[in-house]
């Protein structure tokens, strides 16, 4: 699953820099993650790097987004990887 970030950002700016996928980003008026790049650290961490440094807790899994470890492991080798069979 990807995350996601919801309203209850205050945009203090501390989970951006702490994402090994660069999905984090400021949107128009609070920080968004691309569920395209966001593997749920899987492939970097043990756990969700945001989630662990969010003060308030807005960053619930993205419904829209669901997705299995096994795709989590395919969506991470392709990024860092994309040129690879
Ligand atoms: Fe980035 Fe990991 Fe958070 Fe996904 S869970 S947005 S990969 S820090
Ligand atoms: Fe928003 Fe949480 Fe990221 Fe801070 S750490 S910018 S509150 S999502």
């Amino acid at each position: 699953m990807a995350l996601m970030i919801t309203d209850d950002c205050i945009n203090c700016d501390v989970c951006e820099p702490e994402c090994p996928n660069q999905a984090i980003s400021l949107g128009e008026e609070i920080y968004e993650i691309d569920p395209k790049k966001c593997t749920e650290c899987v492939g970097h961490f043990d756990e969700p790097q945001c989630v662990q440094v969010c003060p308030v807790a807005c960053i619930p899994v993205n419904p829209q987004h669901i997705e299995t470890r096994d795709e989590l492991w395919a969506k991470y080798r392709l990024l860092v990887a994309p040129n690879a069979s």
